[in-house]
């Protein structure tokens, strides 16, 4: 991967074009090269693509949600139009409704109120954009550990460091919380503490769920340690819908009681489509202007006419069951998953997995010595081998160390997304193959 402050024309007589810092900080990101991947070994079965499953896709809901749309003359006209930066009231509007009702709160509550909504293009954009307005090149952002590796490359490009915090099976650890904060008190940089980001439901890549009491805990280190200035909690919510079985946890967003300290993101890429990129934020009222001027930056208002379509999709009621078929599709793929692995992996010594209530990945740990990098002989054995692909798991745990050199690395992550049952099944075998020419 490159990582050079120029890039070489075409035509070699032309002069190169000469980066910014900010470029060299972001094209540190995994995401790209996992895409590349993807792109160049088309015959492999990819475990490691994050897309949605296809068949559950709401084709049928959003054809008539559409035609509903533009069957109403004043209404397509308003969708086809530019929007706000904020976004579509109608779909805000919907959206307090939602979440009050998913959430257990008023749709009273101020903290719901439609004035601390913005609608962004999906919920990655949220999370840029409250990165790009908190964050000054060296500020610190504390992260679980693992965690979703693409916000890793988010902090990376506006030049933020990434702090990990131990974590376990119910999240980051509100201990070691508190004591990275001490430490860093210690260091003289209690300053440059901006925020915790947490993926509190099905972490990507874990699976792991913050614990209820977690959740209290890590909210009340937040109020306590905001002296100078406020620390944030970034609830990230992406796969807070896809819970298979269990009961769901409350949200950091119904746990903070003013509203000051939560940011909340979500979306409906996994819920609904990710081709819409309709994702939003419920974001504390200060917090929330300056999102929307650095907003207006880059777009002055994600696609209006999608936000649109999504509002006459919950109008129709059509939202709500689509969501129950989806968690029933998946529900099915992370059975084959679990049962797959329990089929292959059962009596290769030291391999662990982890069983999620929910969301889209099993993340899986091989014993020590088998690395799993993207350089390492498994994965170059899986895609040229065997014929498939994962996630290597090191790219997911923020590093103390400028080279990375202290990242775990015998993880991966395997999404049960996008294939069907025999395809995860087949994948999981190939897997298990190259993982036993390893020893
Ligand atoms: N957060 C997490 C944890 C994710 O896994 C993803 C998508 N993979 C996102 C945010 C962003 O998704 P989107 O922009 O489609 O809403």
């Amino acid at each position: 991967m490159t990582n050079k402050a120029t890039i070489e024309p075409r035509d070699p007589s032309s002069p190169p074009a000469k980066l910014s810092q900010r470029w060299r900080w972001a094209s540190k990101g995994m995401i790209g090269f996992l895409m590349q991947q993807g792109v160049e070994n088309p015959d492999v079965i990819s475990l490691a693509a994050g897309l949605v499953d296809p068949g559950s896709l709401p084709v049928s809901t959003t054809r008539s949600a559409f035609q509903a749309m533009m069957a109403d003359d004043a209404l397509a006209r308003t969708a086809l139009q530019y929007g706000t930066t904020s976004g579509a009231m109608r779909l805000r509007k919907q959206l307090v409704s939602h979440l009050a009702n998913r959430e257990g709160m008023s749709p009273d509550d101020p903290r719901l109120g439609t004035d601390r909504f913005v609608l962004t293009t999906g919920s990655q954009q949220l999370l840029s954009l409250v990165a790009e307005v908190l964050f000054d090149p060296g500020d610190i952002c504390l992260v679980a550990s693992p965690t979703y590796f693409v916000f890793l490359g988010v902090l990376d490009g506006v030049g933020a460091r990434a702090i990990p915090v131990a974590t376990d099976e119910n999240g980051m650890q509100p201990a070691a919380l508190e004591s990275e904060l001490q430490r860093l008190k210690g260091v003289g940089e209690l300053d440059r503490v901006k925020l915790v980001y947490l993926v509190s439901d099905f972490e990507n890549p874990s699976g792991y769920c913050l614990s209820d009491d977690r959740r209290q805990a890590v909210l009340e280190i937040a109020r306590r340690w905001s002296r100078e200035h406020r620390l944030f909690v970034l609830e990230d919510a992406a796969y807070r819908e896809l819970r298979y079985d269990g009961s769901p946890q409350t949200s950091l967003l119904n746990m903070d009681p003013d509203g000051e300290h939560v940011i909340h993101a979500g979306t409906f890429s996994k819920s609904f489509s990710p081709g819409l990129r309709v994702g939003f934020g419920v974001v504390p009222a200060d917090l929330h202007q300056a999102v929307c001027v650095r907003k207006g930056n880059e777009d002055f208002g994600s696609a209006n006419f999608n936000q649109h379509l999504l509002a006459t999709v919950f109008e129709q009621g059509l939202y709500g069951p689509h969501v129950e078929s989806v968690r029933d599709a998946y529900r099915v793929k992370r059975d084959a998953m679990l049962t797959a692995a329990d089929r292959y992996f059962s009596d290769i010594p030291g391999v662990h997995w982890m069983h999620p209530e929910g969301g889209l990945y099993v993340w899986m740990s091989l014993p020590e010595e088998i690395a799993t990098g993207f350089d390492s002989e498994l994965f170059h054995h899986t895609v040229h081998e065997t014929g498939m692909m994962y996630v290597p798991g090191e790219i997911c745990f923020a590093s103390g160390d400028p080279n990375g050199d202290d990242r775990p690395t015998n993880h991966m992550r395997l999404s049960f997304g996008v294939q069907d049952p025999a395809g995860i099944d087949e994948a999981m075998k190939r897997l298990a193959t190259s993982v036993r020419a390893m020893r």
